[in-house]
């Protein structure tokens, strides 16, 4: 239930891109023939009314409605906290409004087990039957909608097109009604005819309009703003325009009001919009009228209604197997899931890959010709603060989780997917090999898979029998693949030098910084330009520090031995020709030491446990001192193996085993 911990109002702001409207849920379905009357969209009324204090105002809002010419379904809780008078019922139905049931004790324990929702659907249907009802609608909007095949109903009204606010809150995607059709599995009757069996389902009538509680009670708004808008952006698609008003939550009169009431005219003037600007434009009509003519349809083999194509393109892979998501969030996750999606390729999944559109993300994995959809700008760094930039980029990762319905989200570190499957109830697996990076309830895993140098548990996921563990670094997946690509010599000029060093400065910017890194590498640097005959090339972690560093020390920039690469570069080829590297710490220094290129780190932030056990190893060396600095990093020409693979490593396959036997799981549940 951690989004019902997140504010309203910070939800809200996350949800702009698809709250109040989602533009996918527009999209018409497969042989669509339009609304009867060549109509341009419906309108259609309900209202749920919740207690006692509902179902005193339901007269006086029919009466509303009535005298602007329109009427509703009412949805009564046969066994809330009020009892429906058999007259109130009459008085309705006589009038021409509709009586629905809503929920059974609206306890919100109606899906609870799949046994006792069997039971509670016999009472159900005994109230449709004693109420002459057709149209059910579930407490909280909680549902199942296999599980509803139970009811005997013409249609279902618990779905939304999107509705982040809701407890259960992944939307039906559409605006349109859609049919449900039995599960084919049930025993054929003998008795049923071909067209009665193709009629067994209900149609779907999902709202479409925000409900009054949300607009009003939890954001407060004072004006129907948000209605409008949605109105008129359903008409333009010719969609369904169905509103859920309760009754409980209006006051009529300002003397009646409270902090749990919006004023009934609101309502009032939302049916006056629709009559002033939509007149003769709109089909009317109650929520069983919409199901049966929508079943009508079903009759007719060539109106058969299909659920709409998906939007994404980059998916299948000829293939029907589970989709599992890759989000790539920063350039060292392109070499890593590499060989990853491959190997997950090759054993029958389907991977969708998205990439954040910076820090070279894209540029990457088009060289290394990894395909992907690349999702969410790169928004300077003063324009939105982190939080901010995460929550965009979730939203702009919506329509994945909306079209493709993955079965596992899988990342090194992608917040934002994070944020979104778990929003969305999607299980992650987050692939992490520092432990101690904070984690937000929000953004936390639900599997976790560590290098076998972290501890078991207090790291990401909550539940450490969820983290689980590979041999190795996660380095080790991908350097052994890497092909060496002299060309790197020519490019960035390095030929004719007696020693290559790779430079990465510390990431200034990061939480974690620690200026004494600034220290040592600018000390490193000094000295490093007077060597004759030396080639450093500088990996600046962006341009301004690029501008910074070139501002402040020019003297590096002098000569032609310290080389800025200008796009780019494989970084692992890179290291192979390097002799040696000094960095402020990050994936560089574990890629030269799996490729066994000495490497300096200067990080002097908190050492994970990978470097800790790569420093035990002697692979690594962790400078602690300017004294330490000039007498251990030598300027020298290292012993080259032949070939970066000179050693077995486990790391590729004990993923891959992991996320298999996770997914084994979750389609088994
Ligand atoms: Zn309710």
């Amino acid at each position: 239930m951690a989004l019902r911990r997140i504010p309203a109002k910070l939800k809200r702001r996350f949800y702009w891109a698809f709250w109040p409207i989602d533009e996918s849920a527009g999209q018409r379905p497969v042989n669509w023939s339009g609304w009867p009357g060549q109509k341009k969209f419906a309108v259609v009324l309900t209202h749920d009314v919740e207690g006692p204090n509902g179902l005193a105002k339901v007269k006086q809002l029919a009466e509303l409605e009535m005298e602007l010419g329109f009427r509703s379904s009412f949805n009564f809780v046969p066994n809330g906290s009020y009892t429906v008078p058999s007259e109130l019922r009459k008085w309705l139905t006589d009038r021409g409004f509709e009586i629905g049931v809503h929920d059974l004790a609206h306890d919100g324990k109606l899906f609870d087990s799949r046994s006792r929702f069997k039971k509670l659907a016999l009472r159900i249907n005994e109230y449709l039957r004693s109420w002459g009802a057709v149209g059910f609608r579930a407490g909280f909007m909680l549902r199942n909608l296999q599980w509803i095949h139970d009811l005997d109903i013409q249609y279902d009204a618990s779905t939304f097109d999107t509705d982040p606010f809701e407890p259960q809150s992944d939307g039906t995607g559409t605006i349109f009604p859609h049919w449900m059709p039995a599960p084919e599995a049930e025993p054929a009757n003998p008795g049923i005819t071909e067209t009665e069996s193709r009629l067994r389902g209900y149609v779907e009538l999902p709202y479409t309009l925000a409900q009054d509680s949300t607009l009003f009670l939890i954001f407060r708004e004072t004006t129907i703003e948000l209605w409008r808008r949605k109105l008129d952006w359903i008409s333009k698609k010719g969609g369904m325009a169905l509103v859920n008003v309760h009754p409980d939550y209006i006051h009529f009169e300002e003397s009646n009001s409270s902090a749990r009431t919006f004023s009934a005219n609101k309502f009032r003037e939302l049916l006056e919009y629709i009559l002033k600007n939509y007149k003769g434009q709109y089909w009317h009509a109650l929520p069983r009228s919409v199901a049966e003519w929508f079943r009508s349809r079903i009759l007719s083999p060539v109106a058969s209604i299909q659920p709409n194509p998906s939007l994404s393109a980059n998916v299948s892979q000829g293939t029907s197997g589970p989709l599992i998501w890759i989000d790539l969030d920063n350039t060292p996750h392109v070499p890593f899931f590499k060989p990853i999606i491959r190997e997950l390729r090759a054993k029958g999944y389907r991977v969708h890959v998205t990439a954040r559109d910076a820090f070279q993300v894209c540029a990457l994995a088009s060289k290394m010709e990894v395909e992907c959809d690349k999702i969410g700008r790169h928004y300077g760094k003063n324009r939105f603060s982190k939080v901010a930039g995460l929550i965009v980029r979730a939203a702009q990762l919506l329509p994945v989780v909306m079209h493709s319905r993955p079965v596992i989200g899988l990342s090194h570190g992608s917040r934002s997917q994070l944020l979104i499957c778990n929003l969305f109830r999607i299980p992650t697996i987050l692939i992490m090999d520092y432990e101690f990076t904070s984690s937000p309830p929000l953004v936390r895993p639900l599997w976790e898979i560590v290098p076998d140098a972290l501890p078991g548990s207090n790291l990401h996921a909550q539940n450490s029998n969820r983290i689980l563990k590979y041999r190795g670094i996660k380095e080790d997946v991908y350097v052994s693949e890497f092909k060496p690509d002299p060309s790197i010599l020519d490019r960035l000029n390095l030929r004719g030098s007696s020693v290559i060093v790779t430079a990465r400065p510390p990431a200034d910017e990061a939480h974690y910084h620690n200026p004494e890194s600034d220290v040592f590498f600018t000390h490193f640097m000094n000295r490093a330009v007077k060597h004759a005959k030396i080639k450093i090339v500088l990996l600046p972690r962006n341009k301004r520090q690029e501008d910074q560093m070139r501002s402040n020390s020019p003297e590096w920039f002098r000569g032609d031995s310290v080389i800025v690469p200008g796009k780019a570069e494989d970084g692992v080829n890179l290291l192979w020709y390097s002799d040696l590297v000094v960095s402020g710490g990050g994936t560089m220094n574990r890629e030269a030491a799996a490729l066994g290129v000495p490497v300096y780190s200067i990080f002097r932030g908190k050492i994970g446990a990978v470097d800790h056990r790569l420093h035990s190893e002697g692979r690594l060396v962790l400078i602690e001192s300017l004294k330490q600095l000039d007498a251990e990093i030598l300027l020298v020409p290292r012993a080259r193996d032949l070939s970066p693979d000179s050693r077995h490593r486990y790391a590729l396959q004990d993923i891959i085993g992991h996320v298999e036997s996770i997914i084994a799981q979750h389609m088994g549940a």
